[in-house]
């Protein structure tokens, strides 16, 4: 340990590599789910149920008191949403997070799906976001500063393109704790914040909303949404800092597979992102 921050063993990696899939194998089957008419009450209980059968807990219920499994998070709500019986609807993008408790390590990823007939401008926040998650995860290696990670972040989506970075939020390490130290910001300055050594795990989850940045919490105490009511995305890897390039530890592919296979989704599709 040094400046707060946990170091992780390969061993240890390994561990929380297996969580992070999964994570994503229960966010695929939340891809299968969705649905007009489906619910984030509907889809959290079947969540529950797989992460459970893999014998791990879900990370995130009775975390600082949250009350289920996802945070399920609909169009201007940017991330915290609290699973409801509220139907989603042809045009919704909602984003689901999830972390899981297995071997005394966490697990955390997060994704955005688009419901049918979701407007084109919209997708293209989706596109952007997750392509932005993607170029904040190339910088993330050894030798590199935290800020490294963040000002690629804000300076694809909030200078590349025209949105604005969540600064409420952030991202963070990751181990025996859902939240270590260090903070991984999605915005800020080349060459500022703690530098990165090797072992250091790190989940990087861009939110970013389609308007203006600010955000509000809701009455309920923890849905986060857009103050200006427009749509926010999010897209989340688990990551392991390396020399060359980062170990990305959550695997997106198998809910793509899933999206791909569902059709009351829209693929988010990509933008390229050219390797440094
Ligand atoms: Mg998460
Ligand atoms: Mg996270």
């Amino acid at each position: 340990m040094s400046n707060g921050i946990f170091y992780k063993t390969d061993d240890e990696v390994e561990l929380i590599r297996q969580n992070c899939l999964l994570v994503c194998k229960t966010l695929a089957l939340v891809g299968g789910l969705m649905q007009p008419g489906a619910s984030g009450t509907k889809i959290d209980a079947k969540a529950e149920q797989l992460i459970r059968d893999h014998g791990a807990v879900p990370g995130f219920k009775g975390y600082r008191g949250f009350p289920a499994t996802l945070c399920v998070s609909v169009n201007e709500q940017v991330v915290h949403g609290i699973p409801s019986k509220q139907e989603f609807k042809d045009g919704d993008i909602v984003s689901v997070d999830c972390g899981v408790l297995m071997n005394g390590y966490y697990g955390d990823a997060a994704y955005t799906f688009a419901i049918g007939d979701v407007r084109e401008e919209i997708m293209q926040l989706l596109k952007v976001t997750k392509a932005s998650l993607y170029k904040g995860i190339q910088q993330a290696t050894v030798g590199k500063k935290v800020g490294d990670i963040s000002s690629a972040i804000q300076y694809f989506t909030e200078r590349v393109h025209p949105y604005s970075v969540v600064r409420e939020l952030v991202g963070h390490g990751l181990g025996r704790n859902l939240h270590e130290a260090p903070e991984v910001p999605n915005f800020g300055k080349r060459g500022q914040g703690p530098r990165m050594r090797d072992g250091l795990v790190i989940a990087i989850e861009p939110m970013i909303n389609l308007g203006k940045k600010e955000v509000i919490t809701d009455k309920d105490e923890w849905t986060v949404f857009a103050e200006d009511r427009l749509p926010s995305a999010h897209f989340e890897h688990t990551v392991v800092v390396r020399k060359q390039k980062a170990d990305i530890l959550s695997n997106h592919s198998s809910i793509e597979e899933a999206i791909r296979k569902n059709p009351n989704l829209k693929e988010v599709g990509e933008i390229a992102v050219e390797t440094a």
